[in-house]
């Protein structure tokens, strides 16, 4: 496990109960804790802090508030996880396992829409897939919302940039069921394990 990486994908309020509500939100939130929990979480007991057997990195979608994917701009979306508000957070029971220099922004930029976290950036400037390279990640486990959009763009990106990548089957939500069942089985067929 030294070389795995947990990636949390969008895990934002807009996407679990606000604008963009999708389906099966809560189930994969609490999937994703029990799996931390489990696999990962366990508390150093000489530490006092939550501390992980191995990194958990956070990707946040995060638009000005004229974005261009939303559908007062001629985009597909209604307004969504807009820089400074509640819907842009990532949930609560998730947020005690995220550090800053590890979460990597998203659909910054105005005029392009970024479904794909692998541009995103850290604070420090970094990006997503220069952060693994530097951690010396080969195996990203991914969770997060929505399947069909930033969970597959990101993990066939990161499958072409040659990780290892696996999707956590139980901690993914999706817009759409048929959509989501598809998205499923062509990323397996592409090399994307489901776990
Ligand atoms: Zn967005």
């Amino acid at each position: 496990m030294k070389d795995s990486a947990l990636l949390v994908v969008d895990m934002l309020y807009d996407f679990i109960d606000g604008s963009m509500a999708c389906k099966e939100a809560d189930k994969a939130v609490a999937g994703t804790l029990a799996y931390i929990e489990e696999e990962t979480g366990k508390t150093d007991p000489d530490d006092s802090g939550i501390r992980s057997i191995f990194p958990i990195l956070f990707v946040r979608d995060h638009h000005p508030a004229n974005h261009s994917s939303f559908i007062p701009q001629g985009g597909p979306w209604p307004p969504h996880c807009v820089q400074g508000t509640h819907g842009a957070e990532v949930h609560k029971a998730l947020s005690p396992y995220m550090s800053e220099d590890l979460c990597f922004y998203k659909g910054e930029n105005q005029a392009l829409e970024q479904y794909s976290a692998f541009e995103g950036r850290n604070p420090a400037g970094q990006s997503l897939g220069e952060v693994l390279e530097l951690m010396e990640i080969r195996n990203v486990l991914i969770c997060g919302i929505a399947t069909e959009y930033c969970v597959r763009n990101t993990a066939e990106d990161l499958l072409k940039a040659g990780f290892k990548v696996s999707v956590l089957k139980d901690c993914i939500a999706y817009v759409d069921y048929e959509g989501h069942l598809k998205a499923l089985e062509e990323m397996q067929a592409e090399g994307i394990r489901l776990i």
